[in-house]
């Protein structure tokens, strides 16, 4: 779009008038007339001998409407000096010559300082207009560029101004819609739903701000959200009305919904198998001690002699049960990983950045402030983006949690790299810090402060770091809580993790 800043460079009129061009065309119209009508009066000089000044009298205001002031003076004095001339040649006593010419000269020097004056207004007018076009084309240049609708109504509903964007929006000119009602662009159910009562004497409707549906000319209706503000133009009151089509917006927030739910399901799915490798882990070597301790008590049992077979039978049965239970276990586990993981080399802040959405919400609902400081160079890392992102979800949620009880809400997620090559990710915030009760038992399962907490977060966020062949840590943060940092190896960094995918079986 051609887009020109206003400058105050004008062209004016004084420029025109004082082109050499001009004045001399000017003058050479003050002598061309000034000496045909003197002629003229020469050859009717019998007729009207003594009214010389009176017929040059027009001549004066021909050349003060068509040649400016130069060209009126010019012919103020060639008139003055011709009627002199004519005057003696009638006989007129010299002293009313001289008296008739110097009041003609007068007359002559009295119209051009009118036509001066005239022509400073003009100039002064025509800078004006200038200035006020320019304006204009600066305001519809900017209007223009805003890419919302804008239509000013009156108070009686109608429409007064419609915008280019306006006539994109709705598929009606200007032309068609100025005078409308501004009902006519929102389906009938919604109509005065803008004007109905709300532009009435005492509504106060400026900077209000509501979600309506609007009526394209072809009849196809569409989501729109209308800001309404208030002007005064000359004690007249009229609104208006930017309207933003809300149709790419609301797809945009349906697609995000939908990957927020995709991306929860592939969550808890893959959270599910972590829990359920954790649970095996942990319960695989309490079963097995019981195991052993049953073929223990058997031993003594036998070695007692005792004459009970019952008893030994019972042992032995609930020995060999323990077993199962510890053969059932290792079986999900190993269910649970049968997929392994697939690394490849992935972008470390693509990754986070790709669940910002979720952060973003979850921050939002609880009224978090949350930054990001994100290292912008090379950050590839070979990990599996599920898995990462699973972890950098995990450790924001806690983080969230943890602050918002408290009235300074902020969480920061960085990512910077070491100088040794590796990628620190760091997830801090301003919450309480971590509690003394759990601080010794942070990562292992089941250690929550939370009433409803399982205390699997955290052990399964270092499973996965571990998977990883990283390490997560915590320390206090500068924002007055808990600081959780994990690492992991930039991609090229070391020869062994970089290049290309290779999938990896969780342990
Ligand atoms: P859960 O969230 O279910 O309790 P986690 O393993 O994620 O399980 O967390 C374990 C515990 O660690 C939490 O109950 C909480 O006491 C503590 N914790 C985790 N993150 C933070 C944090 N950012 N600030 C303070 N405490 C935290």
């Amino acid at each position: 779009m051609h887009f020109r800043l206003w400058t105050g460079n004008r062209t004016t009129g004084v420029a025109v008038a004082s082109s050499g061009f001009g004045v001399l065309r000017s003058q050479l119209l003050a002598i061309g007339v000034s000496a045909a009508a003197l002629a003229v009066l020469y050859a009717l000089r019998p007729m009207f001998s003594h009214s010389v000044y009176l017929f040059c009298a027009p001549v004066l205001l021909a050349c003060a409407a068509y040649g400016g002031a130069g060209a009126t003076l010019t012919a103020a004095v060639l008139l003055t000096v011709g009627g002199f001339t004519l005057d003696g040649m009638a006989d007129l006593p010299l002293l009313e010559r001289g008296v008739r010419a110097a009041l003609f000269l007068a007359l002559g020097l009295g119209v051009t300082a009118w036509v001066r004056a005239l022509m400073a207004q003009r100039v002064a007018a025509a800078e004006i207009i200038a200035d006020q076009a320019e304006r204009e084309e600066l305001l519809q240049a900017s209007l223009e560029i805003v890419a919302d609708a804008l239509i000013l109504i009156d108070d009686r509903g109608l429409i007064q101004s419609f915008s280019h964007p306006a006539e994109r929006l709705f598929g009606w000119n200007a032309a068609e819609m100025v005078g409308q009602d501004i009902n006519r662009l929102m389906p009938a159910h919604e109509g005065g739903a803008l004007t109905g009562g709300a532009v009435g004497d005492d509504a106060d409707v400026s900077g209000s701000y509501r979600k309506l549906t609007g009526l394209r000319k072809d009849g196809a209706t569409f989501p729109m959200e209308v800001r309404v503000g208030e002007v005064t133009i000359a004690s007249r009151r009229l609104l208006t009305m930017v309207v933003r089509d809300m149709t790419s917006i609301q797809e945009a927030e349906r697609r995000s919904e939908e990957l927020r739910e995709q991306l929860t399901q592939v969550w808890s799915a893959n959270s599910m198998g972590e829990m359920a490798s954790v649970l095996a882990h942990e319960l695989n070597q309490p079963l097995s001690a019981v195991a052993n301790y049953l073929r223990a008590a058997r031993n003594l049992i036998a070695r007692l002699e005792l004459e009970d077979d019952d008893l030994l039978d019972a042992v032995g049965r609930a020995g060999d049960q323990a077993v199962r239970a510890g053969e059932i276990i290792r079986t999900m586990r190993d269910l649970a990983n049968r997929g392994g993981t697939l690394q490849k080399p992935e972008s470390l802040s693509g990754m986070i950045g790709e669940v910002d959405f979720i952060i973003a919400l979850m921050a939002r609902d609880a009224n978090v402030r949350l930054v990001y400081d994100l290292y912008k160079g090379e950050d590839t890392v070979v990990a599996d983006r599920i898995q990462i992102q699973q972890l950098v979800v995990n450790l924001a949620r806690n983080a969230i949690e943890a602050v918002t009880k408290y009235p300074n809400r902020q969480i920061n997620i960085s990512t910077r790299l070491e100088p040794e090559g590796q990628l620190v990710t760091t997830v801090e915030d301003s919450g309480p810090g971590i509690d003394a009760s759990v601080a010794e038992r942070l990562f292992q399962p089941l250690a929550s402060t939370k009433p409803e907490g399982m205390g699997l977060g955290l052990s399964i966020s270092s499973a996965i770091v571990e998977n990883h062949k990283g390490r997560i840590w915590v320390e206090p943060s500068r924002l007055g809580g808990a600081a959780f940092s994990f690492v992991l190896a930039r991609a090229g960094a070391d020869g062994e993790r970089s290049g290309e995918s290779n999938s990896v079986r969780r342990r």
